[in-house]
């Protein structure tokens, strides 16, 4: 990295705040992927192990885990916003804002000692101890360096909440993020002996029956704008409410990963509509477009490759100033 910010970790300070530590929160930004919940329930249960009274949560107002991360270990920990008691130190997990901590972005303003893991570029300052390194493949890579430094041994469980993170993140080790340490890291997560492929199916390759048809919905109905990005292609699709009946938002998260394939677009783009009316957009690319950068653009943010935000208009609107956008950072 040339630039300054954000600062190089302070592993010491998290190191000796998580030790001096007699209760904890360790919260995963809103609508949770394995990387924020896993690395939280890795770290969670770390520090329980040390004695510490520990807790977990997603400012999701009524938040339970999501039936597709409901088979990673460590849940005993979960407890919903509404019961959360504010602790010595709050963690916050693969958060690069605050407003990602929905209901609960008050509790880390009101603890005394509030640590940051984080590796979003976009990360923007909040907590008093960083631990950021937008290098990182996956915030859980980070929590794996902060449970060694603790010397806590790493077992089956912590490993596998680890392991769901990281390969996610990555992409099954398949994005550029993934270095030669990415693979001796779960070298060694093997070695702890994960249920490695049963893991794998559970976070990729099973969904209900009628996640696949809104699925099919959401493909039948993408548009390819090949002179968007400067020539190089968008490909978009969208889900309403109406096309996801009683699914919850969480299931539509997998609609990008079948979109993205398309060979004539660089960049492609999945707008949710949110329980509460509001659109997401999902964007991804390809080679060098830096959606994350994008996405801060239109109030989001993100990595690179994989970046998203919340949308202040109707859909229509926000697919008109996605495309400006994008012609403007290809340089058209
Ligand atoms: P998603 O498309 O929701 O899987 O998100 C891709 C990446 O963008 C993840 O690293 C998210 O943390 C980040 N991201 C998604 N939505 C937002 C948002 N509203 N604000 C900031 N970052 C976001
Ligand atoms: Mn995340
Ligand atoms: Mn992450």
């Amino acid at each position: 990295m040339t630039s300054s910010y954000p600062p190089a970790p302070d592993w010491s300070g998290a190191v000796t705040a998580l030790r001096q530590a007699e209760s904890v929160l360790l919260i995963a930004h809103v609508l949770p992927d394995a990387d924020a919940l896993g690395s939280s329930l890795a770290l969670g249960m770390a520090l329980r192990s040390l004695g510490k009274d520990v807790t977990v949560s997603v400012g999701d107002p009524g938040f339970t885990v999501p039936d597709s991360l409901n088979f990673l270990p460590g849940l005993d920990l979960v407890v919903p916003p509404e019961d959360v008691v504010i602790p010595d130190l709050v963690v916050v997990c693969d958060t690069s804002s605050p407003e990602r901590l929905g209901v609960l972005a008050e509790s880390v303003s009101a603890a005394p000692i509030s640590v940051a893991i984080d590796h979003h570029p976009t990360f923007n300052g909040f907590g008093t101890i960083h631990v950021i390194d937008p290098e990182s493949p996956a915030t859980a890579a980070l929590v794996l360096k902060l449970i060694d430094m603790l010397d806590v041994p790493l077992n089956r469980e912590i490993a596998s909440a680890i392991y769901a993170g990281l390969a996610t993140d990555t992409g099954s080790f398949k994005f550029q993020s993934t270095t030669s340490e990415t693979l001796r890291t779960a070298a060694r997560l093997f070695d702890a002996g994960i249920p490695h492929s049963e893991l794998a199916r559970k976070l990729f390759d099973d969904e209900p029956f009628a996640a696949l048809k809104v699925l099919g919905i959401a493909l039948s109905r993408a548009v390819l704008v090949q002179g968007a990005v400067a020539g190089r292609g968008l490909v978009y699709t969208t889900v309403g409410c109406d096309d996801r009946g009683e699914l919850p938002e969480l299931a539509m998260e997998r609609v990008i990963e079948s979109i993205r394939r398309t060979h004539e677009a660089e960049v492609a783009a999945v707008f949710k509509q949110s329980d509460t009316g509001v659109w997401k957009g999902s964007l991804r690319s390809k080679t060098d477009i830096n959606v994350g950068e994008i996405a801060r653009s239109l109030g989001g943010g993100g990595h690179k490759f994989a970046a998203g935000y919340t949308g202040t208009t109707d859909v229509d609107q926000m697919v008109i100033d996605l495309i400006d956008a994008l012609d403007r950072a290809a340089g058209a």
